[in-house]
């Protein structure tokens, strides 16, 4: 088949990224996607695979990290950034200090946006401290981050922008075929990524709740602390359950190109920021982030933003990162090879990613067999309404909810 979006969409490859969006079209949700009526640039998709940087001469690298200048832990050193951060609140320090500084001109950030009984994600410029606030906190969800670049292509001032992985990789595709994206954005900081659902997991769980969409007033994935909470704020007063363990109240799994993807820590960013789940940090209530420094450049401004006490930070070794990391690690790295070779058993189309990208290692196919079917099961019980009951009989959902009336 012809690799254009169709052969995208339907061998479930597409993670909503937005990079082959045409900008005049209109959008709308499909299947829990942003999906819009026009498309262009599908060469420019990197839900079909892209090239991960390799070892270089100037630069170290390792197989679960890509390549790399520096390491550190870090915390941004400003209590309203902190507040509401995910870990550290490094993106958004180093966001403000770029704009601050006068490196750019704006980030490109995304936040959530609640209106009309529709809670989807909203890219914009932040131009400030304030602006870059309102977009704190992480997003499980596809984003259509590079449908908004697309809009700043006449543009005369600089960017840098914030983004998962493979949004930060169509970005790339798209410098390359047009310069002119490589002029506006001049910076890009990428979260690690462990994958996301579909939009279609907020509604099912507001279902659960038996809260109405329209009667919503906020919501989030993060907040309050690491790891912190799912929070939904309605007219009747807030909703909380534990961060991940919302994950089981539905029966959607991480999205099938996530599964496949191979990019843990977002081996093409400048910044490659994460959250330090360490016992030594964790034990002592310490909220850090990982930072990962890809080129000189980066890690000079890190130099000068602790210099000038926007952060704090300390050097931090390999080891620790990829135990920090484990789980999204193995999973992305090191069960990779067997994962692919399931799905290409059962037919199913493969991203491109050059072999040195992941491990060489055999790791048990049964395992992946295992973890596909019981996705399978699960997303046709929650298709069939039978999820619930069946995810309380087996205590796979055992996520507790706090609700605090509105006083
Ligand atoms: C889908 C997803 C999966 C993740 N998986 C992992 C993981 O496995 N391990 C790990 O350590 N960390 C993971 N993270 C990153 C982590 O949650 C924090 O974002 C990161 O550690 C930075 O924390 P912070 O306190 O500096 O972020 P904050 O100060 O909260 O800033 C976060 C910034 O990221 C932007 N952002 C958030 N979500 C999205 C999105 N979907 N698309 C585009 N921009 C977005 C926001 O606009 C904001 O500017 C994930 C994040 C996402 C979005």
């Amino acid at each position: 088949m012809l690799k254009n979006y169709k052969y995208t969409i339907e061998n479930k490859l597409c993670m909503g990224c937005g990079a082959c969006f045409d900008e005049n079209s209109t959008i709308e949700l499909q299947k829990g996607y942003l999906i819009p009526s026009k498309f262009k640039d599908i060469d420019v998709c990197p839900g079909l695979g892209y090239s991960l940087p390799f070892a270089t001469k100037e630069y170290c690298y390792k197989m679960e990290l890509g390549v790399y200048d520096k390491i550190f832990s870090a915390t941004s050193l400003d209590k309203t950034i902190l507040e509401k951060a995910s870990s550290g609140g490094i993106m958004t320090a180093i966001a403000e200090f770029l704009l601050k500084e006068n490196f750019v001109d704006g980030i490109i950030v995304t936040k959530i946006n609640v209106e009309n009984g529709k809670i989807l994600p909203m890219p914009y410029i932040a131009r400030n401290k304030e602006d870059l606030l309102l977009a704190q906190g992480s997003k499980y969800m596809p984003v259509p981050l590079l449908s908004f670049i697309k809009t700043l292509s006449k543009s005369e001032e600089t960017f840098a922008l914030i983004g998962t992985p493979c949004q930060i990789a169509g970005l790339h595709l798209m410098q390359e075929k047009n310069p002119k994206y490589k002029q506006i954005i001049k910076y890009t900081i990428g979260n690690f990524c462990g994958g996301f659902r579909d939009l279609r997991e907020i509604y099912t769980i507001f279902n659960r709740l038996k809260i109405s969409a329209e009667d919503v007033e906020n919501f989030s994935y993060r907040g309050g602390g690491q790891p912190g909470f799912l929070t939904i704020k309605t007219r009747e007063g807030i909703y909380k359950i534990a961060y991940p363990k919302y994950n089981k109240m539905t029966g959607f799994s991480t999205i099938r190109r996530c599964r496949l993807c191979v990019d843990a820590t977002a081996e093409l960013a400048d910044f490659s920021c994460g959250d330090a789940w360490l016992k030594k940090f964790l034990n002592k209530k310490e909220c850090k982030s990982i930072i990962i420094t890809r080129n000189k450049n980066a890690s000079n401004i890190l130099e000068l933003m602790e210099k000038q006490k926007y952060i704090t930070r300390d050097k931090m070794s390999i080891d620790d990162v990829i135990e920090a990391q484990k789980t999204n690690i193995y999973s992305k790295k090191i069960r990779q090879k067997a994962r692919r070779k399931i799905f290409s058993i059962l037919c199913k189309k493969l991203p491109d990613f050059k072999e040195t990208s992941f491990s060489s290692k055999n790791t048990r196919l049964l395992t992946e067999l295992k973890v596909l079917l019981s996705h399978s099961i699960f997303y046709c019980l929650q298709v069939l309404g039978l999820y619930t009951f069946i995810a309380k009989l087996i205590k796979r959902d055992n996520a507790e909810i706090i609700f605090e009336e509105k006083k």
